[in-house]
């Protein structure tokens, strides 16, 4: 039987395994070592701008971070918008602070900047001006980052740009992970790259490269004993994962290259379809990586998301519903959400498809063949 085609699946190149070895003959099985530096070296050079990496243990820990960087503390409300993945939300709990959802708009699916203001005006007038701002470059679709940044700054109110799933999108020629105060990425194992598991808090300066390091290991005192003033966190990277991040990052051009080919090759299947619409930006200001190839089903086809899904499932092929938006997500039911039906109506037509770079000529043929079979009988 033919292999299981996956969403998005490790795709490791010709270098990791050598620097994994190198860290272990070298006995920098600890996270601290050359390829944690080195890692953060090839990231901070990958996107030009003034960028100061520090790689973290998960992408979620980055978000934790930068918050607590912003003096996000119990009691506060940060924006944030709803729909993602439920990591950009948890760490704002972690600090005891209430995430309040907004919306998104419909050409890069991301938080809608007319909501966000709204929001804003909203809390000022309730007496709970909200401490920070995180948006997403969800599937690798960078959001109105300009109009975004320009609110916030007209209420002084700092950004974290979550680009857990945007490395190597770019905004306006910018690379994503360079905008507002601090950005984040992941390299989980789902992601474009990965280090098995990790994440990278990007500052932009090095002051705060400083405080990151100084709370991810404990918030440690400058003196020969242990010391300690602050409350810390244990979110280091090991050297052996950074290592397995280095060899990624000499590849990332050709895993870029490939996500966008599984996007043109979408494209052309779904090319004329009344039913199916592939997620594209036509503005050439929005870059994206295509991590994920998504879907809309038009309401009016004669099958919906989950006939779609679950015949794909039958034929050993992985795809997904889109995220569910946050303030839809029962343990969030009590948080305040702005905005309309945008993200709930594109999480009830939307699919992910498989997207893995490491996905061969032959598995896209499968991939149309089925499809081709499904839509037929429909
Ligand atoms: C993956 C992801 C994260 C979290 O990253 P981890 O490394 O898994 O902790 C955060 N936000 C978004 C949008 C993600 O897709």
């Amino acid at each position: 039987m033919k292999s299981k085609i996956w969403l998005s699946s490790p795709h490791i190149g010709e270098m990791e395994q050598y620097y994994v070895k190198e860290s272990f003959s070298e006995n920098w099985i600890a996270p601290v070592g050359p390829h944690i530096i080195g890692f953060e070296t090839a990231i901070d050079k990958y996107l030009k701008r003034s960028s100061f990496s520090t790689a973290l243990v998960s992408g979620t820990a980055a978000i934790h971070l930068a918050l607590k960087l912003l003096n996000v503390k119990a009691g506060d409300e940060v924006l944030c918008q709803s729909f993602t993945f439920v990591a950009t939300a948890n760490p704002i709990t972690y600090l005891g602070a209430t995430p309040v959802f907004v919306d998104s708009e419909i050409e890069t699916w991301n938080m809608c900047p007319n909501y966000l203001e709204e929001a804003i005006i909203d809390r000022i007038k309730l007496k709970k001006k909200p401490k920070a701002i995180i948006f997403v470059d969800l599937y690798g679709m960078p959001a109105k980052i300009d109009e975004i940044l320009e609110i916030a700054s007209q209420y002084n109110i700092p950004v974290i740009e979550d680009a857990a799933e945007a490395l190597g999108s770019e905004y306006k020629n910018k690379k994503c992970g360079t905008f507002g105060d601090f950005s984040i990425f992941s390299f989980n194992g789902n992601k474009i790259i990965t280090t098995s598991g990790g994440g990278v808090l990007v500052s932009r300066n090095k002051e705060d490269k400083e405080k990151t390091l100084f709370y991810a290991t404990q918030a440690k005192e400058k003196a020969l004993h242990y010391e300690h003033k602050e409350i810390g966190f244990n979110y280091r990277l090991s050297n052996v994962c950074a290592a397995i991040g280095k060899g990624q990052m000499e590849v990332l051009s050709k895993r870029i290259a490939r996500r966008q080919l599984n996007h043109s090759f979408y494209q052309d299947l779904f090319k004329g379809s009344k039913d199916i619409t592939v997620f594209k930006s036509e503005d050439t200001n929005f870059k994206s990586n295509y991590w994920l190839t998504c879907i809309l089903i038009n309401t009016q086809a004669h099958f919906n998301k989950t006939e779609f899904i679950n015949y794909l499932a039958a034929h050993n092929i992985e795809a997904r519903p889109l995220w569910k938006p946050l303030h839809l997500q029962p343990v969030f039911t009590n948080n305040p959400f702005y905005g309309t039906t945008i993200s709930s109506n594109l999480f009830n037509q939307g699919v992910c498809l498989p997207s893995g770079s490491n996905m061969s000529l032959n598995d896209r043929l499968f991939i149309a063949e089925v499809l081709v079979e499904f839509i037929k009988r429909k």
